[in-house]
């Protein structure tokens, strides 16, 4: 599928692939005091905190939750999405029972449902689905009907080898152009391919297993389905190879290169780009972005020298990959043993229906999504957490405004930024409309074929149209929050203001360690190594003068010094290149939190002891039990290689090890571990 690569920039870990992730057995119910917020039975009191406050604020829970068999990892995001579940389900479950009239939302969010459950239609149709799909491939025979399949498969979001859609531009950001991308890869990154060492091989000896056991599932004899498998991967290596990696894309130029007509093809002679514009259904497109022109150079160059059958046993596979979750159950546990086993270790495929709530939920978003508000979203909570917004704003505001390392031309331009964020919370004010979506009680993969090419017409009918404003990048039964940099926006659907991240009754001081960190997290970015590039109106445009943007960056080497040194259990060195930017948005966060729950005192004195703890305690534990987290290794190790998030335990004590208030509110001697006294950083 196609990602933009400009999209929310997450707190939590959560992606759409986390979604589908497998989830754990159930909600372990919270013994959080009312009053304080917090769970006492979490700590560990065994460990002082501050020698080690991870272990200190969430021993006791680590030692009580241990991951469970179909999981890689178990924590806060984990028990809120199966809370999450348990209220979606309920909605679906409703939706399929209600007889609701064709064409409505609650048929098509009830009858999709149904069909990823339903597994006796998914095996009797067995690849009767995919059939119009392989007479397709059948019928190439040139480099002419090869590019035209290669734009039929990509208006179903099958990308291959490359992914198309809309784009806004980067320079103009009140427009929005099209966009062709790397992809073509079936890893979860183009590093899976190039690495050298021996979990990275032994990775790729059980792909290209995996790769051949699904072609001998679709009738390949095991001898052919292997030769298949090994030209399968011969392709997609080439592909890797030429990929950006996941560091270099964190620059947003490195993927700006609109090109005229002329420019694309003199670029890559070979690949017929207003044909294949035709085929997705763009006429007349005048700027294309060729985000990566490296990688389509090799495009260019494949097409001229794979022969046609090499590409065809390619496209078969891709096709076969993009729909084996939504085939009969040979394919599916096929597709788990290797996607869920062998990448994440886990140990079995979670339960149908959850996967089916949560592929529902994620498919028709919105859809789900109003029923979601209605029944679990306390308008009260709108109201708080609007008001806890206008503090942070207050509180970055002054640090802005106090940073003594800023000049004031930027400081100029960083103000009337903050001004002009704009604040979406909980849910949007204008829904997605479905009417064109067909969804019946078919086989699954029918319907996830109609949802993928109603989803990318959509999103190619934005092209050359001014930027919808009101569109949410995630629907509200999302649990994640997130600053867009190019529309200059914080997001905070409704799902992730729940506990334990946010408790409208609870005292305000934890709301403000945990939920008020986590949207101090967001406004930071818009003021960051990504949102630095960005102005007001989210146009992509340095507003920091180079001598400024200098001192910004000898500050961030302070803590990506400060994380390469966090280690793995197995010696793995966490990339502080990758991290930097995240773990400077949790330090800037919890500061200004912390700054913005002073405001909300408005000089009256902070709330006594709850629990045995101050409320400034209270404010660190608040934040800390974001983070309880009991993870696999290989799900530790997957996270340390791909993730700009860091792991949980560096994320709570690499930001309060730099944190005075921490130390102060703990009482802690200079020579604690959880201190830093000389070196610590401070970037907001
Ligand atoms: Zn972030």
């Amino acid at each position: 599928m196609h990602i933009p690569r400009l999209t929310i920039v997450g707190f939590l870990t959560f992606s759409v692939l986390a979604l589908l992730a497998p989830v754990g057995a159930g909600w372990t119910q919270s013994n959080r005091s009312p009053a304080s917020g917090i769970d006492t039975t979490d700590l560990d009191r065994s460990v002082k905190p501050c020698e080690d406050f991870y272990r200190f604020a969430n021993g006791g829970w680590i030692a009580k939750n241990p991951v469970p068999a179909d999981g890689s990892s178990w924590g806060t995001p984990q028990i809120m999405r199966d809370r999450n579940l348990e209220q979606l389900r309920t909605i679906l479950e409703a939706a399929q029972k209600s007889g609701a009239s064709k064409g409505t939302n609650d048929q098509k969010i009830g009858d999709y449902y149904y069909s990823v459950k339903d597994t006796a239609t998914r095996n009797s149709a067995g690849l009767k689905p995919l059939a119009p799909w392989f007479n397709r491939i059948d019928d190439i025979h040139d480099a002419t009907s090869l590019q035209a399949a290669f734009a039929y498969f990509a208006t179903y979001n099958v990308d291959s080898p490359f992914g198309i859609g809309s784009a806004q531009d980067l320079k103009n950001s009140s427009s929005v152009i099209a966009e062709v991308s790397q992809s073509g890869i079936s890893l979860p990154d183009r590093d899976y391919y190039t690495k050298d060492d021996d979990k990275s091989k032994s990775i790729r000896d059980q792909y290209v297993k995996h790769v051949a056991n699904v072609f001998a599932l679709a009738g390949e004899v095991p001898a052919a389905a292997e030769t298949k498998a090994k030209l399968v991967m011969e392709i997609e290596t080439r592909l890797a190879r030429a990929s950006a990696t996941r560091i270099e894309q964190r620059n947003p130029m490195s993927s700006y290169h609109p090109m005229s007509a002329e420019e694309r093809k003199a670029l890559t002679p070979n690949l017929d780009w207003e044909t294949y514009l035709a085929n997705c259904g763009l006429k007349n497109v005048g700027v294309l972005n060729v985000a990566e022109p490296n990688f389509f150079k090799e495009v260019d160059a494949m097409i001229a020298g794979t022969p046609i059958a090499n590409w065809k046993t390619y496209l078969r596979w891709r096709v076969l990959n993009y729909s084996a979750g939504t085939l009969g159950t040979p394919f599916d546990q096929e597709n788990f043993d290797f996607n869920g086993r062998a990448l994440t270790g886990a140990k079995e495929q979670s339960p149908l229906w959850k996967r089916a709530v949560a592929t529902t939920s994620l498919r028709l978003g919105e859809a789900v999504g109003q029923a979601y508000v209605k029944r679990y979203f306390a308008p009260d909570a709108k109201r708080q957490i609007k008001e806890i917004i206008t503090n942070l704003k207050a509180a970055l505001r002054e640090r802005i405004q106090q940073l003594d390392w800023m000049s004031e031309p930027t400081r100029k331009q960083a103000l009337a930024k903050l001004d002009a964020i704009a604040e979406k919370v909980g849910y949007p004010d204008k829904w997605t409309d479905y009417s064109k979506l067909e969804i019946d009680r078919g086989p699954y993969a029918l319907n996830y074929q109609r949802f993928q090419h109603w989803s990318l017409e959509r999103d190619l009918d934005k092209i050359g149209k001014p930027i919808d404003r009101d569109e949410w990048p995630a629907p509200p039964q999302t649990i994640n929050a997130g600053y867009l940099p190019t529309r200059n926006e914080i997001v905070f659907p409704a799902a992730i203001l729940q506990p334990p991240l946010f408790d409208p009754a609870a005292d305000p001081v934890v709301n403000y360690g945990c939920i008020g960190a986590i949207i101090g997290h967001e406004l930071t970015h818009g003021f960051d190594d990504q949102g630095g590039q960005f102005d007001a109106e989210g146009n992509f445009k340095r507003w920091w003068t180079p001598e400024d943007y200098g001192k910004f960056q000898q500050r961030t080497a302070c803590i990506e010094n400060q994380y390469s040194e966090f280690t793995i259990d197995d010696g793995t060195h966490v990339k502080g290149k990758l991290v930097k930017g995240e773990a400077i948005a949790d330090l800037g966060g919890l500061k200004i939190a912390w700054l913005a729950y002073q405001k909300s005192l408005a000089g009256k004195p902070p709330s006594a002891a709850i629990d045995g703890f101050t409320a400034e305690q209270r404010f660190f534990l608040g934040f800390a039990q974001a983070w309880k987290t009991n993870a696999r290794p290989q799900s530790e190790l997957l996270q340390t290689n791909t993730d700009p998030h860091p792991l949980p335990r560096f994320r709570l004590n690499g930001t309060v090890e730099n944190m005075p208030e921490f130390r102060m509110a703990f009482g802690c001697a200079e020579t604690d571990k959880m201190v830093r006294v000389k070196d610590h950083c401070e970037i907001w």
